[in-house]
């Protein structure tokens, strides 16, 4: 029976005087999902998610398990009541035990019985393709394969939660990639709800379900990868998934379509709804830009033109890196400000207009045009 993770206000504050490590984060995580917390270094990722584990006693707040038979208050109980799996950065195998003999331990604590032991070993490591390996040592396994095993010692107990704290980071960035599909693969197979923190945004992107951004200790945004990508809420999460350009911009006037906002080089229409009068920055992502679509055709999609000239290309076959500077906008009430008037801009399948030097101009679609508050 797979289990929800309903986090409410959960409050952690290490030392006194300190600001608090976690501060009131709410959070639910239903069946069988897949959640990243997902934030820089020192955002409180980690604490949170040892506190679903019962390592750190939260200062406030719940954590509760729940399933259709009921609901556990899990947040004061001991970890080993709470029925979650955990894999570490540090594979943390026993160097003396073989392959099944680390895999098997969580089974003995648990006085499981010898036949049904050696056959939830073998199935657990099947699901992690390790099967072969059983009677090896954990010195004698390459990273990928060592993690695979610590993997498959979290998932023989059957857990209600599976808990995974940067399971990757210890690997080379080629294992990395094939990894993140082999443990989608294996919690999505498994149906068990998991909570995986990481500092890695495609990582993240990649492999979950929902994300949860963190920042300072707060929950700044929760959503589907590709919501979270589109329509980020704020320039912090728009920074923090990926590149993008900002442009800030007065919103002049707004309808149940989205709104259009003046800026410096040009009006843009979003299809974020934004209440009219408000400053605002526009976020506007290098791969949304299109470069070279005449200005007729762009308006009567209803996308935006900037004019501008190209100051920087980097062929990199499948795709260009470009700088475009842009030209103010002849009837702008408002003036550039510092930085912002060179984007960046990612052209697939580059053509061959937009040579250092060429007079160019950029369309953008207006669900590209994401507006994410001063
Ligand atoms: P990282 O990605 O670097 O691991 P994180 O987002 O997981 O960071 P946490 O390890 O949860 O962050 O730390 C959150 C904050 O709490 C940090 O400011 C950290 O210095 C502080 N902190 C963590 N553990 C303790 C501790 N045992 N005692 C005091 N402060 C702590």
């Amino acid at each position: 029976m797979s289990t929800a993770v309903v986090i409410e206000n959960i409050v952690k504050t290490y030392q006194a005087g300190l600001p608090p490590a976690v501060d009131g984060v709410s959070l639910r995580i239903e069946p069988g999902e897949l959640s990243f917390l997902l934030g820089p270094s020192g955002c409180g990722k980690t604490t949170l998610l040892r506190m679903v584990a019962g390592f750190f006693e939260p200062t406030g707040g719940r954590i509760l398990f729940r399933t259709p038979a009921g609901e556990r208050d899990v947040t004061h109980l001991p970890p080993n009541k709470r029925n979650t799996g955990m894999v570490f950065q540090s594979y943390a195998l026993w160097p003396h035990m073989t392959v099944a003999q680390n895999v098997a331990f969580g089974l003995e604590i648990r006085k499981v019985s010898a036949a049904e032991k050696d056959r939830r070993v073998m199935d657990a490591l099947e699901v992690v393709q390790m099967a072969q390996y059983a009677e090896r040592k954990p010195n004698a396994l390459s990273g990928g394969q060592q993690q695979r095993v610590a993997l498959a010692r979290a998932l023989v107990i059957r857990p209600d939660v599976l808990l995974l704290d940067e399971p990757l980071s210890n690997l080379d960035a080629k294992l990395r990639i094939e990894l993140r599909s082999e443990i989608r693969r294996i919690c999505k197979s498994s149906g068990i709800t998991t909570i995986y923190v990481t500092h890695d945004q495609k990582e993240a992107l990649s492999m979950a379900d929902q994300v949860a951004i963190m920042k300072a200790g707060k929950l700044i945004q929760c959503g589907h990868p590709e919501e979270l990508y589109r329509r980020p809420g704020s320039r912090f999460v728009a920074e923090f998934l990926g590149e993008t350009n900002f442009i800030s911009g007065k919103v002049v006037s707004s309808d149940a379509r989205g709104c259009l906002v003046h800026t410096a080089f040009g009006e843009l229409r979003s299809a974020t709804k934004w209440a009219g009068g408000a400053d605002v920055s526009v976020s506007l992502r290098p791969e949304a830009l299109r470069l070279g679509t005449s200005v007729a055709a762009s308006s009567a999609l209803g996308h935006s033109v900037l004019q501008g000239r190209v100051t920087d290309r980097v062929y990199l076959g499948e795709l260009a890196q470009m700088s475009v500077e842009l030209k103010p906008a002849a009837n702008a009430t408002m003036s550039a400000q510092a930085g912002q008037s060179v984007l960046k801009l990612a052209v697939l399948n580059p053509p061959a207009v937009g040579g250092t030097g060429d007079a160019v101009e950029l369309a953008v679609a207006p669900e590209d045009v994401v507006v994410v508050g001063a």
